[in-house]
């Protein structure tokens, strides 16, 4: 039904209507106009034909006439009269009267025809109801002696007007023949300008904007396909450049993070060819965009965008056979992440080349206003559909495969593995339980104490958060730190153990034993806007002498950000909070700009001290780190004692403080409180203190 309702209204069912109704009325026209001229053409015939027989009648006439003998007149006459369409025929008197035949009415003709013939002496005819009226004139030695009145049947050879339409319409069919396909052929030459616009326009309606029309005519249809070809131009440079404003970056005139995402959506399906998706992170960025400046960060950028191209594009034909139509794609992310999909892409060495590159020319270093910046970055590698045959399971995939790399250090690469995934399901739950043992206060502090190498008391405790879990497990923060601060819940964790950790040594104070409590900081706390703030405010709430509290640190909290560290941990330093550096060692840093910071203890880390005995480099590590130590004025933590050779050889190099397993593991409060209440009463006794003999 619609489509015939299409086929009505379209241009070309309406031309052929018209050219046909057009054709029609021409053979119309044309078969009636020929049956009006035949017919006038037979009665113009017709009448030339009586008017001869009218004067060969009056030839005939003329000797029976001259010989005076009526008979012979009449006789001749009535022969004359036999011939066919002959009507009548009589001989006149000058005057009008009937010779021939014989009549006795005595009536003159006196009509137009006749008296013109007897005026004139030409013959003269009239015709009146279909027929002829001939008068002739008749001479004898030049006098007019009578007249020849011939009547003659025009009608005989004539038809009717629909007899002659009828019989003409032979004409009609021979031009419909030729006028319709005549029609057709230059309607068809016609219209083809106007079919191709009609298809250039269909396919810019699907979005082809690359159709052009070719101009063959000078004619209004040749300006209107050239005005066709102007404005899909327009229509083109119009819709790349809001294109580009939506899927460019306009730093590194890389595609974007939607360009991308499109990209993934549409290359990422299982019926299309396997490819890899590299997730680059450029490590601490950050660091160079604060040291150098915002301008600096994006040249840096710029460059860094530069070289992943020159690396996509030596590798991107290696993978081209493999990726059909499917192109490879470049973006930038993020401030510092950058993707790119390489469709195609399936052997892993090649993929793994392909990383190396991209790390290699990551740290080549970069000129910065006189300084070199070097630069690393991790690479998080999923393929697909092996790892996952939609764009959105790919991405969480990279981004574990990136997670994945994260852990393992800068500068390297990481496939996509399903125990990725299987481990960040278990991270979740484990999440979303902290939460829960946080809303229901299952998180307790113990405290391990610190002894005084010298004196052989305990000169402090370090406040270590357990999670006691209703089924009464204790669960160390070995297993939970990690997912804590993944979560950000290592900041509710930490201020309820700094405010915890406060109250009881506050208690210990107004009891009169001189142990200070020393709280280990994550990077997210110490990151924090008010972690000054939130250190005064537990010290207060809590009234305990800022000497008492240490803020314990890691190396890589410290470095992150030197300068805004100084700007945390100055104001707590003049009110007496010390900081240790914690872990001291493992994290990597400059030890000549480390040293340089304001801390007032080194931990040395419990991997150098219980290696010391068998590794000779351990050892020669402490040892250089307590030297170090004391000439540069720190005091000194060494933390895993767990035996009298540790113990001996950190005496031997003079070792301020010791904390280990050797002398008391981590405990609940009350337990640190009757070890401190006994200490008091040997001290007061002048007995032997807690830990001589172990010393
Ligand atoms: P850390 O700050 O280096 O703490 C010392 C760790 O060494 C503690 O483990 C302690 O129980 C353990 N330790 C002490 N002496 C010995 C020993 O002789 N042998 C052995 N093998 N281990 C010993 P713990 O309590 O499991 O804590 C582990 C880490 O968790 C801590 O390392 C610290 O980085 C973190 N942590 C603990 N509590 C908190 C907290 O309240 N906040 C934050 N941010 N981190 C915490
Ligand atoms: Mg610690
Ligand atoms: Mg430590």
């Amino acid at each position: 039904m619609n489509r015939t309702r299409r086929i009505c209204s379209s241009l070309v069912f309406k031309a052929l209507l018209l050219i046909g109704l057009a054709a029609l009325l021409a053979s119309i026209v044309v078969v009636v106009l020929s049956a009006v001229l035949e017919r006038y053409d037979r009665n113009a015939h017709a009448q030339a034909q009586g008017l001869a027989l009218a004067n060969a009648s009056a030839a005939a006439l003329t000797p029976a006439l001259l010989s005076k003998d009526d008979a012979v007149v009449e006789q001749t006459r009535r022969r004359l009269t036999e011939q066919t369409g002959v009507l009548g025929l009589r001989v006149l008197s000058p005057d009008g009267r009937v010779l021939f035949p014989k009549t006795k009415n005595q009536t003159r003709y006196k009509d137009q025809g006749f008296t013109r013939a007897v005026r004139t002496g030409h013959a003269s005819i009239q015709v009146r109801g279909g027929v002829l009226y001939s008068s002739v004139p008749l001479f004898e030695n030049g006098r007019l002696s009578a007249v020849i009145r011939h009547s003659y049947d025009l009608t005989l050879n004539q038809a009717s007007l629909l007899a002659l339409i009828i019989k003409n319409t032979w004409r009609g069919l021979i031009l419909l023949g030729v006028a319709v396909p005549g029609g057709l052929l230059v309607f068809i030459r016609l219209m083809s300008p106007l079919a191709a616009l009609n298809q250039a326009a269909a396919q810019a309606a699907a979005g082809d904007l690359s159709v052009r029309l070719e101009i063959s005519n000078n004619d209004e249809l040749g300006e209107l396909s050239s005005n066709f070809n102007t404005m899909l131009e327009r229509l083109k440079s119009n819709f790349d450049r809001t294109r580009w404003l939506a899927y460019g970056d306009s730093l590194t005139r890389l595609a974007n993070k939607t360009a991308f995402n499109e990209q993934l959506q549409k290359y990422v399906r299982l019926d299309r060819p396997p490819g890899a998706l590299l997730l680059i992170d450029l490590d601490g960025f950050k660091r160079f965009n604060d040291a150098y400046g915002q301008e600096e960060g994006d040249r840096i950028l710029t460059i860094i965008a530069q070289r992943l191209r020159k690396v996509l594009a030596a590798y991107a034909p290696k993978f081209a056979a493999a990726a059909g139509k499917a192109r490879p794609l470049l973006a930038r992310l993020s401030g510092d992440e950058f993707g790119i999909l390489i469709p195609g892409a399936r052997s892993a060495p090649e993929i793994q080349s392909m990383a190396n590159a991209i790390l290699d020319e990551i740290a080549a270093p970069i000129d910065l206003s006189g300084h070199n910046a070097c630069l690393s970055a991790r690479i998080g590698i999923a393929l697909y559909p092996h790892d996952a045959g939609d764009a959105r399971n790919l991405l969480t995939s990279v981004n574990f495969a990136i997670d994945e790399a994260k852990k393992n250090g800068g500068a390297t690469w990481c496939f996509f593995e399903p125990s990725m995934s299987q481990k960040a399901i278990r991270r979740m739950t484990l999440q979303n339980e902290l939460r829960r043992a946080m809303r229901e206060n299952e998180f307790v502090v113990h405290y391990q104490p610190k002894i005084d190498v010298r004196e052989g008391t305990i000169a402090g405790c370090e406040a270590l958060v357990r999670w006691q879990q209703p089924s009464g497990k204790l669960v160390g923060p070995g297993e939970f730190i990690e997912a804590a601060e993944e979560s950000g819940l290592i900041r509710e964790i930490g201020d309820f153990v700094l405010e915890e950790s406060c109250l009881a040594a506050a208690r210990w104070e107004e009891a009169g034993y001189n142990c200070g409590v020393a709280v280990n900081v994550s990077a997210l706390q110490f990151a924090s806007n008010d972690f000054t703030q939130a250190v005064f405010k537990a010290l207060d709430r809590a009234g305990l002498p800022p000497s008492k509290l240490e803020l314990e640190l890691t190396e890589s909290v410290a470095m992150t950000n030197p300068e805004r560290m100084l700007e945390q941990i100055g104001p707590l330093r003049e009110k007496g909070v010390r900081f240790a550096i914690d872990d001291f060692g493992t994290g990597h840093s400059s030890l000549a700009y480390l040293t340089r910071l304001p801390f007032d203890v080194f931990k040395i880390d419990q991997s150098f001290v219980q290696s010391m005995t068998e590794d000779k480099h351990a050892r020669v590590i402490v040892q250089t780190v307590l030297a170090m130590a004391e000439s540069l004025g720190y005091r000194t933590v060494a933390e895993g004692v767990e035996t009298r050779e540790h113990f001996a050889f950190l005496q031997l190099h003079c070792c301020d403080y010791v904390q280990g397993y050797y002398f008391a593991k981590p405990m609940v409060e009350a337990e640190l409180v009757s070890m401190l209440a006994a200490e008091k009463e040997n001290l007061t006794r002048a007995e032997t203190p807690s830990f001589a003999e172990a010393i």
